[in-house]
């Protein structure tokens, strides 16, 4: 059939502005819903994310429409981060047309919205509740829509949105084209197809070969307590380009972040409680690879299209098949070839299995690194470091501290002693065992310590964990939960590392300013504040 979009009688507008894009051939989805779309039928498209869904329905479209005043086209989006991102594509593939897509969402101002719809748009990307906002105000007119899209239409339905839904498509005319793109088919979904679309034509892409093909999915059995430990050793040992973590709630999203940045991994969180802005600058930051490792909930996660991603992390099962599908269809995107890691804890076996069930698809059993396998990939992780400095010429300024030492001993001393200094970091986690058994997190093996210091002297936890780490000579990752205060906080030390660190850290001096620190009383405090970023 086809197998190019010059195939598709697209217009040279629309084949350069692919061509720039980098887009060579067509996915199959594209494949098989860009011909009957371009033909002005109605279309159910059934394929997982990453499949290429967005150009699926931009390509028709673009091709369809030109630069106008009045929208001819809407898209529905669950989420502000995919409004965002279908209007970004659409504008790409629309480049040499002018035809202009913006997205609408709540969060951003409303007014500049309405500015930009009165200079005229073409396409709007909205999500359903702004989109009814604008409806409500009369500042979005809907008169001539010819093609609507529903875009990830079964999180939208998870989402609560089918009643706003139902709205707008009664509010935009009856004679056009709809579109409706979802991972998953409920009987919900089939209902708003029947009922609000015309003889649609269903195109489906295969869920278990897209799955299986591209993305290698294990699972590890963790109990839950010593789940950082396991993501940590895993992210040791396999060094990621960009990981996702999935968590269920948004309290154990920052709880996971809050550990990791604490132990020296550059993370970052988003879900819903965090400001768009914020939000928006965590997705730059790991787009870029200025953090590597993102924790996220579901939805603030949904749709995302980082090419990427070379891990997601279940952190906790999902809780359905389909939440799955989703999540580790954020790797192997592209025809990138990813890791999906799930943890399941010795209850959650029959959600695993439901899962593998339902999804057609086999998750396998896999051992968590040892000890000895993290430390070997920490060695020759180093030994790529000194290979690039040595390259760079980095190390020049080290060179007179050696020639100092070399008059007293052998090269090979002085350099395995430097080595040293690097790895006493892991040294000092040789006691801890494989199975887990002192985890870090089980609260027994913890003593929370009280400090005078706080948010009030320009405190970071960084700089906590900084001056406990050097004063007391013991790995950061090794210091727990720190609460900040104002005037004082509390920092969880590992109970045999408690003494060393009092008498190292007490009376000494941190940002200009004397601390005193001494074992907590009791109780925790009411309010448990941690300080992210
Ligand atoms: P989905 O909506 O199915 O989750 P997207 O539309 O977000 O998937 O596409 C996933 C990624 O694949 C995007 O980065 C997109 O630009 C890219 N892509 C889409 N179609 C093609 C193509 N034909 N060739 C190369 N890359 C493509
Ligand atoms: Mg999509």
């Amino acid at each position: 059939m086809y197998k190019r979009f010059y195939n598709f009688g697209l217009s040279d507008e629309v084949l350069n502005a692919l061509s720039e894009m980098g887009f060579e051939k067509p996915t199959p989805i594209q494949e098989s819903a860009v011909p009957p779309a371009l033909e002005g039928l109605d279309i159910i498209g059934q394929a997982q994310t990453g499949t290429g869904k967005t150009a699926a329905f931009g390509i028709p479209i673009i091709e369809k429409g030109t630069r106008g005043k009045v929208p001819y086209a809407i898209i529905l989006a669950p989420t502000r981060e995919l409004a965002v991102q279908v209007a970004q594509e659409l504008n790409k593939i629309g480049k040499n047309k002018g035809i202009l897509s913006v997205p609408i969402y709540g969060g951003q101002s409303i007014e500049r919205q309405i500015r930009s719809l009165k200079k005229g748009v073409d396409v709007v990307v909205g999500t359903p509740g702004r989109v009814l906002d604008h409806i409500r105000r009369r500042t979005l007119n809907l008169k001539n829509i010819r093609i609507l899209v529903l875009d990830e239409a079964d999180e939208m339905l998870n989402m609560g949105f089918i009643d706003d839904i139902e709205t707008i498509l009664r509010d935009i005319p009856e004679e056009r084209q709809t579109m409706l793109f979802s991972a998953t088919m409920p009987k919900e979904i089939m209902r708003i197809a029947a009922k609000y679309m015309n003889n649609p034509r269903r195109v489906a892409v295969d869920a278990k070969n897209m799955v299986v093909l591209k993305i290698k999915q294990v699972f590890y059995e963790v109990r839950e307590e010593y789940k950082i430990k396991a993501l940590t050793r895993l992210l040791d040992v396999e060094d990621p380009s960009l990981t996702l973590v999935f968590c269920h709630t948004k309290r154990e999203v920052d709880e996971v972040a809050g550990k990791l940045q604490q132990m020296g991994y550059y993370a970052g969180a988003i879900h819903g409680d965090f400001t768009q802005s914020h939000r928006d600058e965590m997705m730059e930051k790991f787009k870029k690879g200025d953090i590597e490792i993102l924790v996220a909930t579901d939805v603030a996660a949904r749709g995302l299209d980082i090419t990427d991603v070379s891990h997601v992390v279940n952190y906790s099962i999902p809780q359905n098949p389909d939440s799955y599908i989703h999540r580790i269809g954020r790797t192997g995107r592209a025809g990138k070839s990813g890791i999906a890691i799930t943890f399941v804890t010795p209850r959650e076996y029959r959600q695993l299995r439901l899962i593998e069930r339902s999804a057609k698809t086999r998750i396998e059993k896999a051992k968590l690194p040892t000890r000895d396998e993290v430390r070997r990939a920490r060695e020759q992780e180093i030994l790529d470091e000194i290979d690039d400095i040595i390259k760079d010429e980095n190390h020049s300024g080290y060179l007179d501290m050696v020639d100092e030492l070399s008059s007293r001993y052998p090269l090979r001393d002085i350099a395995a002693s430097a080595l040293s200094l690097i790895f006493s970091d892991i040294e000092s986690d040789e006691d801890e065992d494989d199975a887990f058994t002192d985890g870090l997190s089980s609260a027994k093996n913890y003593v929370r310590l009280f400090m005078t210091v706080g948010k009030r002297d320009r405190v970071r936890v960084a700089d906590i964990v900084r001056s406990i780490a050097s004063g007391a000579n013991i790995p950061g990752r090794k210091i727990g939960n720190i609460a900040l205060f104002d005037k004082f906080s509390f920092v969880e030390i590992p109970r045999d590392l408690a003494d060393r660190v009092i008498s190292s850290v007490d009376n000494s001096v941190l940002n200009g300013r004397k601390i005193r620190v001494q074992p907590a009383r009791a109780k925790k405090p009411a309010a448990f504040e941690r300080n992210l970023c």
